[in-house]
């Protein structure tokens, strides 16, 4: 069925291939370029993202099995790495031709199994180290029974080994990142001793390609980069703004002294005032957080503050002093300063309040 929500997020592909480009701009040229595009590509559409860059990117990357198989089934054809592949969807992964990332001796196993039982010949997975993150990974000193496990097993084939920054983005935290780059360094070079031969490294995301160029190895992957954030302003103003969330005005009240506004009466009038409903709530990715005057939209270029407690699936804004009336536009966002300043007042990240817009909300493509 057609989303017919006026409530719509648009995703600009000009400003998609504009970021890829600036990125790509900052690796050597025979450094490859991963894209990540889980969680629905951040909140926008993963499928759009995918086909407007497919002939430019070498690699695609998900969180899980799920997400890499809706590439698939668009037509995706290009390489997709699944970060963080369970043990019940390793028959999915083959199936789907999709790339594991393996990290810890029970996948790795569950893994072979396979590829072994439907005799496989090179099937292309990823070894993920744990350098500092502790979230996934084998540890240095597993590179033992990894060699045990796969030297003589052909039925794989370690396309590549990477690992993750816990702190990219934080200038304080240079000194760990480099213990990172160290400790990634000191373990692939031990795996080129193991197995005798060297395979693509990886381990740069959006800041880490910014910040630590000595870093980018064979590949980086680049993720929130792509929709306009640099993780610090002037990083930002070099991006272009991909994502635009706008509405329309359902409905206007005049609010006399005394009346309240929402639930919970989260908000009493001092005074008389007008309001308008917008269909766009919590459900939605407007954190509670946001409520009384802590979140806002614009109106006709005028600023409207949220009234009272965010809804499921509205809130009010304030609009007494705003010439407006019901059908009117409402902006939600159309900056990366905006996105961050929602992001701010609802005590959280860019990347949280992207990927928290439901999808229930309708997309648009401009290109
Ligand atoms: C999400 C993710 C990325 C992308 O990170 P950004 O900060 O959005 O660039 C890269 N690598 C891994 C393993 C990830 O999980």
């Amino acid at each position: 069925m057609k989303n017919n929500h006026v409530t719509t997020l648009e995703i600009d592909l000009t400003a998609v291939k504009f970021n890829l480009n600036h990125f790509k701009s900052l690796l050597k040229k025979d450094t490859k370029i991963l894209v990540v595009i889980k969680a629905f590509g951040y909140g926008s559409d993963a499928i759009e993202i995918a086909k407007s860059i497919q002939d430019n990117v070498s690699y695609f990357a998900v969180a899980y099995t799920d997400e890499g198989i809706a590439l698939r089934k668009a037509g995706i054809k290009t390489p997709i790495m699944v970060f963080h592949p369970q043990e019940k969807n390793l028959e999915l992964i083959i199936e789907y031709c999709l790339e594991p990332c393996l990290y810890s001796k029970r996948i790795l196993s569950q893994f072979l199994l396979f590829t072994s039982t439907l005799e496989h010949s090179e099937y292309p997975v990823h070894l993920k180290f744990n350098t500092g993150l502790n979230r996934l990974g084998f540890k240095e000193s597993d590179l033992d029974f990894i060699t045990s496990y796969l030297s003589d097993n052909k039925s794989v084939k370690v396309t590549s080994i990477f690992s993750h920054l816990a702190a990219s983005e934080d200038k304080n935290e240079k000194e760990f990142s480099k213990s990172q780059i160290h400790l990634f360094e000191k373990i692939a070079a031990k795996f080129v001793v193991h197995f005798g031969f060297k395979p693509m490294m990886h381990l740069c995301n959006t800041s880490g390609i910014i910040n630590y160029p000595e870093a980018h190895y064979d590949m980086v992957r680049l993720g929130i980069g792509i929709y306009g954030f640099g993780n610090e302003d002037y990083e930002t103003s070099k991006l272009k703004n991909v994502l635009s969330l706008t509405s329309v005005i359902s409905q206007i009240h005049t609010i006399e002294k005394g009346e309240s506004i929402g639930y919970n009466r989260g908000f009493i009038a001092t005074k008389t005032i007008r309001t308008a409903t917008i269909p766009i709530g919590h459900a939605d990715g407007i954190s509670r957080r946001l409520s009384n005057g802590k979140g806002y939209v614009t109106i006709n270029t005028e600023k409207s503050l949220i009234i009272g407690n965010v809804c499921m699936d509205m809130i009010m804004v304030d609009v007494t002093d705003i010439e407006c009336e019901e059908g009117d536009k409402v902006l939600i966002f159309n900056s990366q300063k905006n996105i961050e300043t929602l992001a701010k007042n609802s005590d959280t990240i860019s990347y949280e309040l992207l990927t928290a817009i439901s999808q229930r909300i309708k997309r648009t493509i401009i290109s």
